[in-house]
């Protein structure tokens, strides 16, 4: 028996699958992202993923983590609150040795957890309704083989990874891959090389988890989210060089050209 073919979302797929606010919402219809995530070696990762979240596609995005981290979060971001009720997590960016923890609070609440860099370390089981959101070294570690080894067979790496934690994955490179448990997977094209810089992943991670709180399946939100990472960056680079930052607030600009065809 073949595994299903793999597909790659079109312009028009996302148009479809993105949320969008109608009559009756209000700010926590809309879905509220949590971001767990910076240290105090890392705090720049807390204010990408924050910023990869508040793109305008939740009602709300929170942060919780250093006094000191959110008060720079607050600063760049003043839409972001503290703690309280999410409809997603954001784990790991720059946690460093706090990833641990982060990732146990996170789960603790039962809601779709989106777990990126540190906090892929300590993936001990299932993390069903979520995403994990590894580079192809994060990957490796986590399945306990060479980096060369998932880089000359990413999408069987992408698909037993899938299976093994029983949810979605996403693996970054210059093509993405998005896979889920039952073999499906999504292959994202839209990115340019100009995307491997610092920070990229944060901007990705808190993106794929403002679209899951925005009710998308983690399968949609996943490859929507890389779909739309990847053209913010080209888009920012225009053929150019490129910084984190760029890529995430090109995101409500692409969007609106998405949904209004202008
Ligand atoms: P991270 O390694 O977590 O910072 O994430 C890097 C981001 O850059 C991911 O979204 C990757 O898909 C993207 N990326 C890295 N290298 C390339 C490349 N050569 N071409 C296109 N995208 C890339
Ligand atoms: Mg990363």
């Amino acid at each position: 028996l073949g595994e299903p073919a793999v597909e790659a979302l079109q312009p028009a797929d996302v148009r479809a699958l993105l949320p969008r606010p109608g009559d009756a919402d209000h700010k926590y219809t809309r879905g509220v992202v949590g971001v767990r995530a910076g240290s105090g070696t890392y705090p720049g990762a807390a204010l990408l993923a924050v910023a990869g979240a508040n793109t305008g596609l939740v009602g709300m995005v929170r942060y919780v983590g250093p006094a000191d981290i959110a008060d720079t979060v607050r600063s760049a971001h003043p839409e972001v609150v503290g703690e309280g009720r999410v409809q997603a997590w954001v784990v790991g960016p720059g946690g460093g040795d706090d990833a641990d923890r982060m990732l146990a609070e996170a789960r603790a609440d039962g809601v779709p957890v989106v777990v990126d860099a540190d906090a892929l370390r300590h993936v001990d089981g299932p993390v069903r309704g979520g995403v994990l959101t590894p580079h192809a070294g994060e990957l490796a570690a986590m399945l306990g083989v060479d980096r060369e080894e998932v880089e000359a067979a990413p999408l069987e790496h992408a698909r037993a990874a899938a299976r093994r934690w029983d949810c979605v994955v996403l693996l970054k490179g210059h093509h993405t891959l998005v896979a889920t448990p039952d073999g499906r997977v999504r292959v994202t094209t839209t990115g340019v090389p100009w995307l491997a810089t610092a920070g990229a992943g944060d901007v990705l991670s808190g993106l794929v988890g403002a679209l899951l709180a925005a009710g998308l399946e983690p399968y949609d939100a996943a490859s929507v989210g890389s779909w739309l990472h990847g053209a913010a960056a080209t888009r920012a680079a225009g053929g150019g060089p490129l910084t984190a930052s760029r890529v995430a607030v090109q995101i409500p600009r692409l969007v609106r050209e998405i949904l209004t065809g202008l």
